[in-house]
């Protein structure tokens, strides 16, 4: 057996425990914490979180995602250990994985991009951005992500503002889609510069468009429906990145 299989095991399994702790700490306690147990907030000691045990204090088995995410970290490694994307390279597509897998679960689990989350990605997209392409078309890709994404969410929001004024009814503003998802499409238009950015965009709009209206005819069917149930972006605009990055 070749032993240096081993550092990609290695590395994918932690990925996975760095993934999981952020998403797990981050949005709970917005700091670099020790964890708590989400059912009944005791702290987990440190040994019994990375050993996965349950809590000791009601039981609570670890998620179903922190499983999740651990055999995927290692699955994910392996394969850009064995198979390095293009251009990235393997340390770089490292790093980005991890940081995409953060966002991905934070949004999906909270529906909330973290400040500070962005602000490091900025910096992380404008390095990789630079490595990649060069500064102008990652300065470019950056504007362009984040300026057609900020237009579409203002017309969320007149338009979330026009139709709860028909039905003289208020709204919460900015439902439509929310505003961490227009720093992340800057982010995303750093990493993926100028013009590709065109293309992450449309197939993420296209995709989050494609599955929303799936949601909402299925929700009619079954006669669910909720007015104004906000279209999540950002798994799709990480998603369709990765299939940008990752070739
Ligand atoms: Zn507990």
């Amino acid at each position: 057996m070749n032993v240096t299989i081993l550092v990609p095991v290695f590395l994918g399994w932690l990925a996975g425990a760095l993934v999981n702790y952020l998403a797990d700490v981050l949005p709970a306690r917005r700091r670099l914490d020790q964890p708590t147990c989400p059912q009944c907030g005791t702290q987990i000691r440190w040994a019994d979180y990375w050993l996965l045990r349950n809590c000791r204090a009601c039981g609570r088995h670890r998620s179903w995602r922190t499983w999740t995410t651990y055999v995927l970290g290692l699955v994910a490694t392996v394969q850009i250990w064995l198979f390095p994307p293009r251009g990235l390279g393997f340390v770089l597509g490292f790093i980005l994985l991890v940081y995409l897998a953060t966002v991905f679960i934070i949004d999906v689990e909270h529906r909330l991009i973290l400040h500070p989350v962005s602000v490091f990605g900025a910096l992380l997209g404008l390095a990789i951005g630079i490595i990649l392409h060069g500064t102008a078309s990652t300065l470019i890709g950056g504007a362009a992500g984040f300026g057609i994404m900020f237009i579409l969410y203002y017309f969320g929001v007149l338009f979330a503002r026009m139709m709860s004024r028909r039905r003289g009814e208020t709204i919460e503003e900015g439902d439509a889609l929310g505003f961490g998802d227009v720093n992340l499409a800057g982010i995303l238009g750093l990493l993926l510069g100028w013009p590709l950015i065109w293309i992450g965009l449309l197939t993420a709009i296209l995709a989050g468009g494609a599955v929303s209206l799936m949601l909402i005819l299925g929700m009619l069917a079954l006669k669910r429906y909720r007015v104004f149930t906000a279209i999540p972006y950002a798994p799709f605009l990480i998603l369709s990145a990765v299939f940008l990055l990752y070739r």
